[in-house]
């Protein structure tokens, strides 16, 4: 066993202090923090690797390979994947999610024109790059949701070209859906035969399933893949995601190699073995109830939180069903102190299974400080 000297010893009980410190006032990132894996932290001993398919096995056996196709039969029948037509894998994100689905869209249709509104995430723009793929950017309405109307012009003017639209579940910043039922019908109104739609569900994805009505975002709606993370919702100490395809696309891209004696299917060649560990342990403690009441105590403190904030005479709202909750953007010390991110004059507070009402408390306390000193110090410069 290798031992750090003292002075290294306490660089890492410093970062230790530091990362507890910056856990506690977190509201502006949409990372659960409310997991526990002690159980699994004997598996940190051994380089466990997934590379490959992972439903094809590999010459390499220190992995995770059964957890990681039972997480990925979780997922696709929570959004209602074909049943004998679904494939899939545990990703390093959503990004990486998002990725796969363009390339196989790309793929079944190479040259497409690709439909993404403004509000998406800023890794698809280079995604879409790396893939070489020509794209058009749409139009949000006011919540961020994609103008459909924008949507519909846009591929009537490309009618020759099939098309691939990047359909938002929960939007980056404001946590708007895209409709996936309303773009099928644009699509089939204006009789386009080819195309692809891909659903970017990385922060929405896994509570959308749990909503009533449900709202249009996976297989049974139309959906030919889709992406999620792993550490948002879920949780998990590193990022990780899951990507849910069909299988008759993926067969398309598939090739056997012999040197790891699997099928080289994903992007990456080694692939992360204990983050499908991570999923499968959340799965099987959680279940779907405990998803469930997960999704329902965010989207009660995402309520809690917009009440309270409008109350202390904030400009708060929330997308339907959301657990995010805008805002106009605070004096920077409050982005700081709560970590939000912001953008264009809106910030927003995330309401994930972790945050409690007393910490929406104290941040709307400190909001109502921040406030008063604005208003106060207004006040003086009309006098002045
Ligand atoms: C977080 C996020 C992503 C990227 O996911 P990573 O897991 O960070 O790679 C993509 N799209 C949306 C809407 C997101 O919120």
């Amino acid at each position: 066993m290798q031992k750090l000297k003292p002075d290294y010893q306490k660089v890492l009980d410093d970062l230790l202090k530091d990362i507890k410190k910056h856990s506690n006032s977190f509201l502006g990132y949409p990372v659960s923090k409310d997991f526990n894996f002690e159980d699994l932290s004997e598996f940190l001993n051994y380089p466990m690797n997934n590379l490959g398919d992972p439903f094809v096995g590999s010459t390499y056996q220190v992995g995770s390979r059964n957890q990681e196709t039972e997480v990925i039969a979780f997922f696709a029948d929570l959004f209602r994947a074909p049943i004998d037509n679904f494939w899939g894998y545990v990703t390093n994100g959503g990004s990486e999610g998002n990725l796969y689905g363009l390339y196989l869209a790309r793929e079944l249709h190479p040259k497409a024109m690709v439909y993404y509104s403004e509000a998406t995430h800023y890794s698809v723009h280079k995604n879409l790059h790396l893939l070489g793929l020509q794209s058009i950017v749409i139009k949000t309405q006011d919540n961020g949701e994609i103008d459909y109307d924008d949507l519909r012009l846009n591929i009537g003017m490309n009618r020759h070209l099939p098309a691939i639209i990047m359909a938002n579940i929960g939007t980056t910043m404001t946590e708007a859906r895209d409709d996936i039922y309303q773009i099928r019908s644009i699509l089939k109104n204006l009789a386009i035969q080819k195309f692809y739609i891909h659903a970017d569900a990385a922060l929405s994805g896994v509570y959308s399933a749990f909503i009533k009505p449900r709202p249009a975002f996976d297989f049974a709606d139309g959906a030919d893949s889709i992406a999620i993370s792993g550490h948002k919702f879920l949780g998990s100490p590193m990022p990780c995601g899951v990507v849910i395809v069909k299988r008759s696309n993926k067969d398309r891209i598939a090739r056997t190699i012999s040197y790891i004696g699997s099928m080289d299917t994903t992007i990456t060649g080694s692939r992360n073995g204990h983050t499908p560990l991570f999923l499968w342990y959340s799965i099987k403690t959680l279940g779907i109830e405990g998803l469930k009441s997960r999704a329902m105590q965010s989207l009660m403190v995402a309520e809690y939180a917009t009440n309270k904030l409008m109350a202390a005479g904030i400009d708060a709202w929330r997308n339907p069903h959301a657990i995010t909750v805008n805002f106009p953007s605070p004096p920077l010390s409050i982005c700081q102190k709560w970590q939000l991110a912001s953008e264009d004059s809106l910030a927003h507070i995330i309401c994930m299974p972790n945050v409690s009402t007393d910490q929406i408390d104290q941040f709307v306390l400190d909001m109502k400080e921040a406030n008063r000193e604005i208003t106060m110090h207004s006040a003086q410069l009309q006098t002045y």
